[in-house]
């Protein structure tokens, strides 16, 4: 510029903690107006140059600079950088906080709901009532067993009615659900038990009161002490009674387990 060679300074770093140089632009911005900028109140050495299109007057640069250390857009900008920073009273940590109490809640409730449903599945009792709806006078053995226990128990009662109301660990689905990842836990125990011994697979079937055709399957093999075992594995839906019909529903059946692996994630909050 007029004969003169003019750049960026390296020095001005040192004077300037916001100043940030681009070396693909070759020119300079300030980091706190880059983040903060308030476009409603533009000002002369708080403009919008420091903030998007980038300086590159560098032979007046420490006068701006100094300029634009002290305008009110770039203190203002500087303040909210700081607030962000400090972590104590960041947005964020405090829906990390919030998120924290939720998991552990959450934890509450699906051990609670577990446990019922254990108790359930274990007496081979039904799970769901007539009418569910909070107003009724009998909600089922499942939701009803859930009451008693948040009356006996008073942090159950607490994760449940401080607990997000979309994750209540109540619903049909999750009902059917639980009962499904017990009865995976329970396969796998079988399947422990068998691991490589020879076993024999019993298969029968039967039409039900809907006309479907159902079919058993069990296996029976010696155990390590020498004793005889026969465990059932489940009820599966076939089209027809034929060999073949029956083998894919099988395979169907093992296909369905494998899938039921890993179906509980930690809380989607
Ligand atoms: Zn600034």
């Amino acid at each position: 510029m007029s004969g003169e060679f003019r750049s960026f300074q390296k020095t001005w770093y040192d004077e300037f903690d916001w100043l940030e140089y681009s070396e693909y632009k070759n020119a300079a911005y300030c980091l706190y107006c880059y983040l903060f900028f308030n476009s409603a109140k533009p000002e002369k050495f708080g403009s919008s140059v420091f903030a998007h299109q980038g300086f590159v007057n560098w032979k007046k640069a420490k006068d701006i600079f100094n300029n634009h250390n002290v305008c009110k857009t770039h203190v203002e900008a500087r303040l909210k950088c700081e607030d962000f920073m400090n972590q104590k009273t960041n947005v964020g940590r405090k829906l990390v906080q919030i998120s924290k109490e939720e998991e552990k809640r959450y934890e509450i409730r699906l051990t609670a709901s577990l446990g019922v449903a254990r108790f359930l599945i274990m007496q081979g009792d039904a799970f769901r009532g007539h009418d569910e709806s909070s107003t009724s006078l009998n909600k089922g053995t499942y939701r009803e067993m859930i009451d008693w226990y948040k009356d006996k128990v008073e942090i159950v009662k607490e994760a449940y009615e401080k607990g997000s109301k979309n994750c209540q660990m109540l619903s049909p689905d999750i009902q059917k659900d639980l009962t499904k990842a017990c009865a995976e836990e329970v396969t796998s125990v079988i399947m422990d038990e068998i691991r490589g011994k020879k076993f024999s697979v019993l298969i029968d079937e039967s039409r039900d009161v809907s006309i479907k055709e159902q079919m058993t399957v069990i296996l029976r093999f010696v155990n390590d002490e020498g004793k005889v075992m026969e465990r059932f594995l489940g009820l599966q839906h076939v089209q027809s009674c034929t060999a073949i019909a029956l083998k894919e529903g099988t395979s169907r059946r093992r296909k369905q387990k494998f899938q039921m692996r890993g179906y509980f994630q930690p809380c989607p909050l």
